[in-house]
């Protein structure tokens, strides 16, 4: 969500020819948005620490490659350390 509030107001156009790039595997309302957007193509840094909507994705059309890179595992793994609070309230678990 942040990645595209960030990117501003574009025109539909120009998300349809875009690559998200996300860290951790996305949740629904951000998979939500994804596909909302029409944006094609979806490179997953991680989903050891948390699987979201990949296959939801996919069964859209959406093509998603997870690339589990040990860098962004260590960075969840940090994050959720640092921030449990923040982990708990945005994954619910
Ligand atoms: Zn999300």
């Amino acid at each position: 969500m942040d990645a595209l509030e960030n990117a501003g107001r574009l025109p539909a156009v120009i998300y349809r020819e875009c690559t998200i790039y996300t860290i951790l595997s996305p949740c629904s309302m951000c998979s939500g948005a994804i596909a909302l957007y029409e944006i094609p193509k979806v490179i997953i840094g991680e989903n050891t620490t948390f699987t979201g909507e990949e296959d939801w994705l996919r069964s859209k059309g959406i093509i998603v490659d997870v690339v589990n890179d040990e860098e962004c595992i260590g960075m969840m793994a940090q994050f959720i350390k640092e921030h449990p609070e923040l982990w708990n309230e945005d994954i619910g678990i």
